[in-house]
């Protein structure tokens, strides 16, 4: 797709939990996160709204979620 900057990745065991599910949907000031009835859906559409703030990441386990940089030779924010 044109002008999508980053790529969401969310674990799939991760993305299957409905609890993390909402508090990615409540984290993300962009709402690039929503909880379906299968856990963790990324909205694509939003992408591009993307502030780099991390809160997705202080709100998933270590390691559940990261924040890929297309644009910076795929460097990602992420917790370990
Ligand atoms: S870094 Fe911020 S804006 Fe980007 S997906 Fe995570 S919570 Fe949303």
């Amino acid at each position: 797709m044109d002008g999508i900057f980053i790529r969401v990745e969310v674990d799939p065991a991760a993305a299957a939990d409905g609890e993390l599910a909402r508090k990615l949907e409540e984290a993300c000031p962009v709402d690039i996160y929503a909880a379906g009835a299968g856990g963790v859906r990324i909205v694509a559409e939003n992408l591009d709204e993307c502030v780099l703030c991390e809160l997705c990441l202080d709100a998933a386990p270590a390691g559940a979620v990261r924040v890929v940089k297309l644009y910076d030779n795929g460097a990602a924010l992420e917790r370990s």
